[in-house]
């Protein structure tokens, strides 16, 4: 059985164990510290103990999996409705390509596709850094349909048994992710924004903000596989095509543990033998019968923006949107805004940048009378280049920012105008 370990000779009841443990689940009696009933084996004790006298025992057997038997990074490449990669499956196979490299594994992406799907989005995955595609193309995989896909990805997994399994925090990766995990009798992580990993043990470091974003939580999965996670869009970046060096400059690039350089993968499009077919049983059936679509014209999304202009509660009033309009205009940009502009109704939430809105990744944002609230910053993570105008110089929006502009937003934003104006 998994359990806490505390060894008596080393022990010296200093206590730093109980004050670490967020759930009463170690205590000290007669200077000698032992575990109780609320240990949750998370490990707090024995990263806070001074003399190293606390270890985890774990036994695979505990959930009845041989953790060993796990290999590989998969993530569910989903498509978008005209059937093409969805980028936040390709900001998977990228951030999968820098945690195999650690782990010395292979990525693996699983597509589903209509009966009569070219071979564009094996090639695009391949090319992003993927090793291996599974693909199964079968019409009943052409509808997003939850159970059918859960049923699918399920009955792969058990078959092949990947380490890891990655999905994009989707509207539909948020319902096909839990459907999966509860089919494997593993857990699942959701929204993570930072995932690292154990290289020795495969172990995933899952990070989400939690509590309303004023802390970041670690969540680790040690006794099941797969160890599941979804991450929103927009978290990390696309990787470039593959052209070899794109893919190997990550800086995750540490030699594995077998001596090869991690990150590399032979730079290629789908060669056949890279994409294997596999099959949806049979007996599988939609118990969903689309009548008909209705697109939703809804914009265009700022997830996807390349320029992103973000107002914030300093741009003062309503009437000083169009001015911001304008000026994303100019620069050929999206508008995004802070959670308080929605409130007020100023902009719909569709614009809204951060934790409960949407997390985008331009290659320049210019963010305009924008606090820095912890909530909102965990939307911008993957911006290249961040401009912020703000007057006050103490401002949080800074500390995040490449060039910080310390003044009233509305003067600066005029005479910005003014001068892409005469310009164009
Ligand atoms: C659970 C939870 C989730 C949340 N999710 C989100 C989210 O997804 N996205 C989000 O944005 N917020 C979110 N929030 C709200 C967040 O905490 C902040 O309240 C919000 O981001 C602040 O918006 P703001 O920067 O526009 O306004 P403020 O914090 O009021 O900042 C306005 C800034 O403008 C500056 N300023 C004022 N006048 C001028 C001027 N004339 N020129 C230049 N600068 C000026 C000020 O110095 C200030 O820094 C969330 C909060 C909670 C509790």
């Amino acid at each position: 059985m998994s359990g806490l370990v505390v060894d008596a000779e080393r022990c010296i009841g200093c206590r730093r164990c109980v004050r670490a443990c967020g759930s009463a689940g170690i205590e000290v009696v007669d200077r000698l510290a032992r575990p109780t009933q609320g240990c949750i084996l998370c490990g707090a004790c024995v990263d806070a103990c001074p003399v190293d006298a606390i270890s985890i025992e774990r036994d695979a057997s505990a959930s009845g999996q041989d953790l060993d038997a796990y290999r590989d990074i998969w993530v569910f490449a989903q498509l978008d409705a005209a059937g093409s990669v969805e980028r936040v499956a390709l900001e998977l196979v990228g951030k999968a390509r820098q945690l195999a490299a650690v782990r010395g594994c292979r990525v693996v992406a699983v597509l589903g596709e209509g009966a009569g799907a070219s071979d564009d989005n094996a090639r695009l995955l391949m090319s992003s850094g993927a090793d291996e595609v599974l693909r199964c193309r079968d019409d009943r995989l052409a509808t997003l349909d939850t159970e059918v896909y859960a049923r699918w990805l399920t009955s792969l997994a058990e078959e092949r048994r990947p380490e890891t399994v990655l999905l994009g925090a989707t509207a539909f990766g948020r319902e096909l992710a839990p459907a999966v995990a509860v089919r494997l009798r593993t857990g699942l992580t959701a929204d993570c924004t930072v995932l690292e990993i154990d290289q020795a043990s495969g172990q995933l470091q899952q990070t989400r903000p939690a509590f309303g974003g004023n802390l970041m939580a670690t969540i680790v999965c040690p006794g099941h596989r797969p160890q599941m996670a979804t991450v929103r869009p927009g978290i990390f970046p696309v990787p470039d095509p593959a052209d070899g060096s794109s893919l190997t400059a990550s800086s995750e690039g540490d030699a594995t543990s077998d001596g090869q350089t991690s990150g590399e993968r032979p730079a290629s499009g789908a060669a056949a033998d890279d994409v294997t077919e596999v099959k949806l049983d049979p007996a599988v059936s939609s118990r969903i019968r689309v009548l008909e679509h209705e697109p939703v014209d809804a914009g265009a999304s700022i997830a996807d923006a390349e320029v992103l202009v973000v107002v914030g509660r300093g741009i003062g009033s309503k009437k000083n949107l169009p001015l911001m309009r304008r000026l994303a205009e100019l620069l050929g940009a999206e508008l995004g805004c802070t959670r308080p502009l929605v409130e007020a109704g100023w902009l719909e939430y569709r614009h809204q940048v951060g934790q409960t809105g949407v997390s985008v990744a331009p290659r320049l944002l210019l963010s305009i009378g924008v606090s820095g609230a912890i909530q909102h910053l965990a939307g911008i993570g993957g911006a290249q280049t961040v401009v912020a105008i703000n007057e006050d110089s103490e401002a949080p929006i800074f500390g995040a920012s490449d060039c910080c502009v310390v003044g009233d937003c509305i003067e600066v934003v005029n005479e910005l105008v003014a001068q892409l104006e005469r310009r164009s």
